[in-house]
């Protein structure tokens, strides 16, 4: 089976007047279909660059990177980005700020309009449709950036660190929501995130980023019983505190040295 998303040596530098800023190192890993794998790292090491990379916003300086076989610049279309913030239009409504997706990419038909309404009405915003964004709550408004993205039935996924605007409990809650939605949809996902609790709470697999310039230090399986399937009942499960230690580990030792790890070349 081929990966969704290959990445192999990628490299990235800012270009900044002054002096070059190297970001990115090296970096090679892959997503398969359906997983759902997360990237943790300290701040500045250069998730948000690779995710724009992937996403085909900016170029790699050196290195290949493939979304189904094809350079970025051919798979816009198959990309749903996610941001911290939700960047709905205060002024529209929220079922259009929810087929704004739609609109630009003009099929804003009945079909994929009555995908947005089955999924408001799946997660709770059915009510909302003819309300303003001011009227939500900041999780309902995130799981509304979520629905606007998937109504353009991505293929893969980028979240870069989408909960982090939200207060503790609403964060857990709505990680929560947004893990089982993109679970039943089965969505490949790759989630940025320096929530190490959240990332081992979601993901099949975890990529463990070195400090600026950011080079994959290991990759770590996050397994859990088959009954254990929600990210609430994975933080309550007693797994949870090995994963925590194995990730911790990794991301302080300057070697890493957790068991189940695969650097990958
Ligand atoms: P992260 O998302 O892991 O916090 P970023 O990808 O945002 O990291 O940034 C990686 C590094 O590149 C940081 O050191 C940051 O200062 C630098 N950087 C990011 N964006 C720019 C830019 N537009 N111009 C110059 N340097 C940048
Ligand atoms: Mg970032």
């Amino acid at each position: 089976m081929r990966p969704v998303l290959e990445l192999s040596q990628v490299s990235f530098s800012y270009h900044l007047r002054e002096r070059e800023v190297l970001a990115l190192k090296d970096v090679s890993f892959h997503v398969d279909a359906g997983e759902f794998v997360a990237i943790v790292g300290p701040s500045g090491c250069g998730k948000s660059t690779l995710l724009s990379m992937i996403a085909g916003l900016i170029s790699p300086g050196n290195g290949i990177i493939r979304v189904d076989g094809l350079s970025p610049v051919h798979t816009v279309n198959l990309i749903g980005y996610m941001l911290q913030k939700d960047h709905l239009l205060e002024w529209r409504r929220m079922f259009d700020n929810m087929c704004l997706g739609l609109e630009i990419r003009g099929i804003n038909d009945k079909k994929h309009q009555d995908g947005v309404r089955q999924m408001m009405s799946a997660y709770g915003l059915e009510q909302f449709a003819e309300s303003y964004p001011s009227a939500l709550s900041g999780g309902m408004r995130q799981r509304a950036a979520l629905i606007r993205t998937l109504a353009l039935e991505p293929e893969l996924l980028l979240l870069d660190e989408p909960f982090s605007a939200l207060d503790y409990l609403t964060r857990l809650e709505v990680g929560d929501d947004i893990g089982q939605i993109i679970r039943k949809t089965r969505k490949t996902a790759l989630l940025v995130t320096h929530d190490l609790s959240e990332a081992i709470s979601l993901a099949d697999r975890i990529i463990v980023l070195t400090g600026r310039p950011g080079t994959v230090k290991c990759v770590i399986d996050v397994g859990f019983p088959e009954q254990v399937r929600t990210s609430l009942q994975r933080r309550n499960s007693p797994e949870f505190s090995g994963h925590f230690n194995r990730v911790w580990t990794a991301l302080n030792n300057t070697e890493c040295e957790v068991g189940q790890n695969e650097k990958e070349s």
